[in-house]
């Protein structure tokens, strides 16, 4: 792509700085997912007096080997909540749709537009549904169905960021913040154990000094942030 043109679009189309949001929706797949994708960031955005709602498209119900679902979804809403309250998350709403992806994402796109309506976001966090070779049904539904609603049926100009995503365009520096994150992502116990959480704290310190770098700091998180317009017909979207 064209460096001029990119660097065209930058300045005609400015992306929003995250952490001068004021009212977050975080739209998640799964329980857990908040907090090991943007947790620290959560937790900042918090500190500085944003309002930040969770809305759990599933019920987490399928992520515990030998357990009924109906079990799983009790201890997992429980881990949730608790890592919610970690991290000082304002608000926790539940679509209750069956872990695994067998629901159809125009349910999915109307529950979440009720939502925005009633919130009424100026950022929404959610995962990268274009990951590339992300597979898992939940997060390509979870992250097209918020991408689709903002771009049709809300407010297109209400942007979204992008965790889990390979293209990140906008570093949030959470140093003060990793232990908080890490004491929410432990408190899904039945998803992580402590020899995970371990490996966890060595990826995401890798990866948070080489993001921080880019933004001099010692740790970041990294997010895909667009405009809902460049969702559609938008030739340059992957580089801006
Ligand atoms: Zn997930």
């Amino acid at each position: 792509m064209e460096r001029k043109v990119i660097d065209f679009i930058n300045k005609v189309l400015p992306i929003p700085k995250i952490e001068d949001s004021k009212n977050v929706l975080c739209v998640l797949p799964h329980p857990d997912d908040g907090e090991i994708g943007a947790g620290g960031t959560i937790a900042k955005l918090k500190s500085k007096g944003a309002k930040v709602s969770y809305v759990l498209v599933t019920d987490g119900g399928a992520g515990i080997r030998g357990k009924s679902r109906e079990e799983t979804r009790e201890i997992r809403k429980k881990e949730q909540e608790s890592a919610a309250k970690i991290l000082n998350v304002d608000e926790i709403e539940w679509l209750g749709y069956p872990d695994g992806g067998n629901y159809d994402i125009e349910n999915v796109k109307k529950d979440l537009s009720r939502y925005f309506e009633r919130i009424k976001p100026d950022l929404v966090m959610t995962v990268d549904p274009f990951l590339p070779y992300e597979c898992h049904p939940d997060h390509k539904i979870c992250g097209l169905a918020v991408a689709q609603t903002l771009l049709l049926n809300f407010n297109d100009s209400v942007p979204m960021a992008f965790f889990f995503t390979a293209y990140p365009n906008q570093f949030v520096c959470v140093e003060k913040y990793r232990d908080k994150k890490f004491e929410a992502i432990s408190a899904h116990k039945s998803q992580i154990s402590p020899e995970i959480v371990g490996i966890y704290k060595k990826y995401f310190e890798v990866k948070g000094e080489a993001y921080g770098k880019k933004v001099g700091c010692k740790y970041a998180e990294g997010f895909k942030v667009l405009l809902p317009m460049m969702l559609h017909a938008f030739e340059e979207t992957l580089w801006v």
